[in-house]
């Protein structure tokens, strides 16, 4: 070896000696992790208006399950029993998938998704029925009211939670409880069942006061459930419960016989009706990367989502959709093969992915749904199918 190589080696070597040492004393580590790819995403991709069927369904029931995504999907069908009888998430007709983007970009929020879903617009982050420049949207509630179908909504979540509120309300401040409370009650919805949130905190009207609002439109109806009889069983009705009084299955009531209530008082009305189910399970535990609760809301979904497809194929005239607002928590079931076949739950975050979520659906009009991509696309589709032929452009 030649010197000024000798010198510089020596050089190199001391300088690596030097830095492992600084770093071992600092306590300082390197990690590359290889998955940390960044990418520019893409906009449009798929085809914004997507031919609607001919065949109408006479009623809608739509459900969002809040937060789910294809991993909590997997984990569902890989915890259920399905040796007995038929996974519900077998069922639908229609199998597939949307981007449930904001305006913003592949991320978004309940308010922004929901109201894509409800009006067909995308609009930002915290945005209630309204689009990016603050403008109100109308809604497919709306929509269906004025064609005299009943409404309602069934959550599992609080009333005016960012879902729901989509619905209902036009508002850009998703904390602003009162006025999306006024709203519902000014709005032409036919029944409410969910829970009260955060009571007497700041912009949330104490329970009287969210009685009193309430009560302009809604016959409020107690934990019996029992719904009003003769001149009153087509009033408008709500029932409304304590924070987290509505989790999984155990829970009185639960999501399974709320959803089961409002079927019967759809069913009792001389009219076609679009219904609205919620559950905020996945969301809520998800954020908090609980597993457990995952697995129990899961359970709660199924019998939901096994009720109101039974409701369906008996109807014969009744469309279900089902599908997720964005996915939370990134969650995949993976393997650890030294105990396999045990499966552990892992997550890479405790908020909002930008993964792209489930969307199924069956009965008279499911197909529209197998070319839908985006969740604005959605709430185009529903919206036209509660059109009457006389209001259709
Ligand atoms: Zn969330």
């Amino acid at each position: 070896m030649r010197n000024w190589k000798k010198i510089s080696f020596f050089t190199a070597l001391a300088i690596v000696v030097l830095l492992s040492g600084l770093m071992y004393i600092f306590n300082i580590s390197i990690s590359i992790p290889s998955s940390d790819i960044e990418f520019s995403p893409g906009k449009a991709f798929s085809k914004v208006h997507p031919e609607y069927p001919d065949k109408k369904p006479k009623n809608i029931i739509f459900f969002i399950a809040d937060g789910m995504g294809f991993g909590h999907l997997s984990l569902a069908l890989q915890t259920q029993q399905l040796e007995s009888k038929t996974s519900v998430w077998q069922e639908f007709d229609v199998k597939g998938w949307h981007d449930a983007r904001s305006v913003y970009g592949p991320l978004t929020d309940s308010e922004a998704s929901a109201t894509a879903m409800a009006t067909g617009v995308s609009t930002n982050f915290g945005h209630i029925g309204i689009d990016k420049d603050q403008n109100p949207l109308q809604n497919i509630f709306e929509v269906a009211s004025s064609n005299n179908y009943s409404t309602g909504i069934v959550t599992d979540s609080y009333i005016w939670d960012g879902t729901p509120a989509a619905f209902a309300a036009h508002i850009r401040n998703e904390d602003d409880a009162r006025s999306i409370l006024t709203q519902i009650a000014n709005s032409e919805i036919d029944l409410l069942f969910g829970e009260l949130e955060d009571v007497g905190e700041d912009g949330v009207p104490e329970v009287n006061e969210t009685i009193e609002i309430l009560q302009k439109r809604f016959q409020l109806m107690d934990k019996s459930l029992k719904l009003p009889d003769g001149a009153k069983s087509s009033d408008p009705v709500a029932a409304i419960f304590k924070e987290d009084e509505i989790q999984d299955l155990n829970s009185s009531p639960n999501l399974l016989q709320l959803t089961n209530t409002a079927l019967r008082f759809m069913s009792l009305q001389d009219r076609p009706f679009v219904l609205l189910v919620e559950s905020e399970e996945m969301d809520a535990a998800s954020h908090e990367n609980d597993s457990k609760r995952v697995l129990k809301g899961l359970k709660s979904i199924q019998e939901t989502l096994a009720l109101i497809l039974n409701f369906s194929k008996q109807n014969g005239e009744t469309l279900v959709v089902f599908t997720s607002d964005h996915e939370t928590g990134g969650l995949v079931p993976v393997a650890d093969f030294d105990n396999y076949p045990k499966m552990q739950v892992k997550w890479s975050t405790k908020v909002h992915t930008a993964a792209v979520v489930p969307l199924f659906a069956m009965g008279p009009g499911a197909e529209y749904f197998a070319n839908v991509h985006r969740n604005s696309e959605i709430g185009i589709g529903l919206k036209k199918l509660v059109l009457t032929d006389d209001s259709a452009d």
